[in-house]
């Protein structure tokens, strides 16, 4: 983003505009918390901004200011495609190309409206009009923060917008550990706690409101992890049966790819959960150090991410994309032997 890119927003935000604000599918902690973030700023310069998000989003992330005016395009798609239609701005934010909105993506296609991405997911497209991209952020919620830096608008930030980005900075760096994470970042979220948000308070509300069948389920999990000693590797299955027993929730399954990363020695992790009604294997994929599983996504799994964190699917059975999973490691032996 250059100055130039700057001072054309600024000049663009300076008047009320329509504006939409659009996180990815299944969106996460950081895409949720970035995109209010976002929001209650646009909203404080009236603007009339809304979000859209191309579907529902976890329980844990149902306390945030606002949060319950973000539209959702699967189940209000009429409203949704409206508010797209007629937007002078559209903010995408914690995603690096438009079919990351799934079904959402022909609708922004289409769209004539100024495109301003915000994300630090590795290999953008280049559909937006003003691209803010830095695959070396850890979170898209700290890129916000520079960019109402940049913006000049620090002095705005209260205690609504702080909480949003001190979430999804905490979600997207494993409360602040991943190698993502510098000394900046603890900066800002220092900044974000002088602002008014309550870290204790945030740390409780995404963490400590388990169910019990969420925790039966993390122990099915445990229960269900395998070792590859060879290849430095541990991994997780879920089939569509164990979780509806222990009746799944949306964001259930959230974290629990670490514990498999947690386990000594371990230099990649991969969780693969079974999702019958959309016929996938949805998987997820962790790593330490310079194994990157944004890559491995990409060659195998339909998708991608960043170095040490990625995700994908797979339209085989849970036993064939194990099997697919297990046979391409030999391909990686040297590099996850050599962390
Ligand atoms: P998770 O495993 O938590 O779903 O995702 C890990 C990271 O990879 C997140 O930053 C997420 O946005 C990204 N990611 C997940 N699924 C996909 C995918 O299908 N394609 C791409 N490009 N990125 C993904
Ligand atoms: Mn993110």
């Amino acid at each position: 983003m250059t100055t130039q890119d700057i001072l054309d927003i600024k000049s663009l935000l300076a008047t009320p505009k329509k504006i939409v604000v659009i996180p990815h599918k299944n969106p996460d902690g950081d895409a949720i918390g970035s995109t209010l973030g976002l929001l209650h700023y646009l909203l404080k310069l009236n603007h009339d901004a809304v979000i859209v998000a191309p579907n529902d989003y976890p329980e844990f992330l149902k306390w945030l200011p606002k949060e319950d005016s973000i539209l959702k395009y699967d189940t209000q798609t009429v409203e949704s495609e409206n508010i797209i239609n007629h937007a002078d701005i559209i903010f995408t934010l914690d995603f690096n190309a438009l079919h990351r909105t799934g079904n959402m993506e022909p609708v922004l296609e289409r769209s004539d409206a100024i495109k301003i991405m915000i994300d630090h997911h590795q290999q953008p497209d280049n559909y937006a009009k003003y691209m803010f991209s830095d695959v070396s952020m850890s979170s898209t919620c700290e890129m916000v923060y520079h960019f109402l830096t940049k913006l000049e608008a620090l002095e705005v930030v209260d205690k609504d917008i702080a909480t949003c980005l001190y979430v999804g900075i905490m979600t997207d760096t494993g409360s602040f550990r991943f190698r993502s994470t510098t000394s900046t970042t603890h900066r800002i979220i220092a900044d974000l706690i002088d602002k008014g948000a309550d870290n204790t308070q945030i740390h409780n509300n995404v963490f400590d409101t388990n169910s019990f069948n969420r925790m039966q389920l993390l122990g099915c999990a445990l229960s269900n992890l395998k070792v590859l000693p060879e290849y430095n590797t541990a991994y997780i299955t879920l089939s569509q049966d164990e979780l509806q027993q222990l009746d799944y929730k949306k964001g259930d399954t959230e974290g629990f790819v670490n514990y498999a990363l947690s386990l000594n020695k371990t230099v990649l992790a991969a969780i693969f959960i079974e999702d019958k009604k959309q016929g996938i294997i949805k998987i997820s994929l962790r790593s330490k150090g310079d194994f990157s599983v944004n890559e491995m996504s990409r060659a195998h799994f339909e998708g991608g991410g960043h170095t040490n964190a990625a995700g994908g699917k797979s339209t085989t059975s849970l036993e064939a994309t194990v099997e697919k999973f297990i046979s391409i490691l030999p391909t990686y032996s040297k590099a996850l032997n050599n962390e």
